[in-house]
C-alpha cells in the first residue's frame, strides 16, 4: 500500500515505521522543521539535556512497546518520583497514607477518608476527586493544581482523568508509575525517533497533502484543523515554560516536583537527575498552563463533554473519507501517554491494512474502540 503519514511525533513515526517494516510505502510530512512533535530533546549549557515541550518519561508494561522502542535507542532506567510541596513542605505524590501524617488536618483528613464512599461518585472530577481523597486533601493539591492545569471549573471537567491519574497510595510506596519498566532514552527523544524512521522519507515544513495520491492517510495532526474546523475548535491546554539554573532543589530522589499552591507554575522538572547526568550544575523548568491558540502547541486535550461530542462529530466524518485514519494525541483528542501512543499504533496496523474494505460504520466503531482502550 501507498501510506502517507501525517506528523512526524511519536505517534506518526511510530505507525510509519511499523508499517515500512511490514513492506508498505511509507513517506511523512511534518509542519515543522524537525521530527519529534512534543518529544525532542535538546542539549543546552553545560551539556545538559533537556525536553523544550516539557520533561517526559518512558514507562510500559507492554512488552512489544519496549522491544520496540528499545530498537531506537539504550533507557537510562531512571525510575520516576515525582513530590510536591504543600504548605512550604516536600510531599510525595501521589500522596500516601504515611505522608497525611505530616499535614496539620491530618485528623479531619483520616476521617473524611474513613467516610468515603465505596463508589466513586462520577458526575464530574470534583465530585470524583472528592470521594477518592475527602475533601481536605482535595483542596490542598487537586482543586488549585485542576483549575491552573484546565483553566476550567473541575465541575466542567468528566471524572474519567480524575481515576486515571490521580491515587492516594495505600502502602508507602513512592514511585510515580508501577510500570517495572521506566527511563529516558540515553541520547534523547529526538535521536530516538530520527532512528526510527531511518530510511522513511520525510518531507519537514510541510502541511499540504493530496489524500487522493495515497491508499491511506495517517493523521496524527489535529483532526479540526484536518476538516476545516466544520464543526469549531476542539481546545487544548498549552504550557509556557520558564528556566532556572543551579537553583537549589528539595530533594534528589525527586526528578518533577508538583507545585500545587503556585499562583503561576503547575510544575517544576530538574533535568539532570531525569537524564541522570554527572554535573556540578543543574537545569529546571518551570510550567505554566496557558490556553493554546492557533499560534501555540496544543497539548491537553480538554476532555468536557461539549470538546468530546464535537471530536464524536469529527470521528464520524474522518471515518466516512474511506481512507484518513486518525491516530495520536491530536487526531483521537485524547491524552495519550508515549506508550499508549505507540501501543495506538500497533492497533491500528491492522485497520490501516484493511481500510478500503471496512464500512465507515465499522471504521468509526473500530478506531473509537481502540481510542476508549487506552
Ligand atoms: C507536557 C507534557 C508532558 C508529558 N509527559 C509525558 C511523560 O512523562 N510520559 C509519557 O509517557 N507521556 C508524556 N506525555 C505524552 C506524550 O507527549 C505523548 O504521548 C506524545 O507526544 C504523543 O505523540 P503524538 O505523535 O501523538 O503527538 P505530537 O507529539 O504532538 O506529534 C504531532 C506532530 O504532528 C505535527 N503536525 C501538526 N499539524 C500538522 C499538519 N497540519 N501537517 C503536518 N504535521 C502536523 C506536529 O508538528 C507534531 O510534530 C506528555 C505530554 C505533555 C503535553
Amino acid at each position: 500500500m501507498k501510506i502517507l503519514v501525517v506528523g512526524a511525533g511519536l505517534s506518526g513515526c511510530s505507525a510509519a515505521r511499523l508499517l515500512k517494516d511490514r513492506g508498505h510505502e511509507v513517506s511523512l510530512i511534518e509542519k515543522r522543521g524537525e521530527v519529534g512533535g512534543l518529544c525532542i530533546t535538546r542539549t543546552g549549557d553545560d551539556e545538559l539535556r533537556y525536553e523544550p515541550f516539557g520533561a517526559r518519561t518512558f514507562h510500559a508494561k507492554s512488552s512489544r512497546v519496549r522491544e520496540f522502542v528499545a530498537r531506537f535507542d539504550d533507557f537510562n532506567g531512571y525510575v520516576h518520583r515525582k513530590g510536591m510541596i504543600i504548605n512550604g513542605r516536600l510531599f510525595p505524590f501521589p500522596m500516601t497514607k504515611a505522608a497525611i501524617d505530616g499535614l496539620e488536618e491530618k485528623e479531619r483528613i483520616f476521617e473524611e477518608l474513613k467516610n468515603r464512599p465505596a463508589i466513586i461518585d462520577k458526575t464530574n472530577f470534583e465530585t470524583a476527586c472528592i470521594s477518592i481523597f475527602g475533601r481536605t486533601l482535595y483542596g490542598y493539591f487537586v482543586k488549585n493544581y485542576t483549575v491552573k492545569m484546565w483553566g476550567v471549573d473541575p465541575k466542567e471537567l468528566t471524572a474519567e482523568w480524575a481515576q486515571k491519574r490521580l491515587e492516594l497510595r495505600e502502602d508507602d510506596s513512592e514511585g510515580l508509575f508501577k510500570d517495572e519498566w521506566q527511563g529516558l532514552p540515553c541520547h534523547g527523544y529526538s535521536f530516538l525517533l530520527e532512528r526510527m524512521i531511518d530510511g522513511i522519507h520525510v518531507m519537514v515544513n510541510t502541511t499540504s497533502f493530496d489524500p487522493a495520491g495515497y491508499d491511506v492517510v495517517i493523521l496524527s495532526a489535529p483532526i479540526d484543523h484536518a476538516m476545516d474546523f466544520k464543526f469549531g475548535r476542539l481546545q487544548y491546554r498549552g504550557l509556557r515554560f520558564d528556566y532556572s539554573k543551579d537553583e537549589e532543589w528539595e530533594d534528589d530522589d525527586y526528578g518533577t516536583i508538583n507545585l500545587p499552591q503556585h499562583p503561576r507554575y503547575i510544575r517544576k522538572c530538574n533535568f539532570k537527575i531525569l537524564h541522570k547526568q554527572k554535573s556540578s550544575h543543574s537545569l529546571v523548568q518551570y510550567q505554566e498552563p496557558v490556553a493554546a491558540d492557533e499560534k501555540s502547541v496544543p497539548m491537553y486535550p480538554v476532555n468536557t463533554e461539549e470538546n468530546n461530542r464535537i471530536f464524536d462529530r469529527y470521528l464520524k466524518k474522518v471515518c466516512a473519507t474511506k481512507n484518513i485514519c486518525p491516530i495520536g494525541r491530536l487526531g483521537l483528542f485524547k491524552y495519550l501517554n508515549m506508550d499508549k501512543a505507540v501501543e495506538v499504533a500497533f492497533d491500528m496496523v491492522a485497520i490501516i491494512e484493511s481500510y478500503s474494505e471496512i464500512t465507515s460504520e465499522e471504521r468509526y466503531k473500530k478506531i473509537k474502540a481502540i481510542a476508549k482502550s487506552h
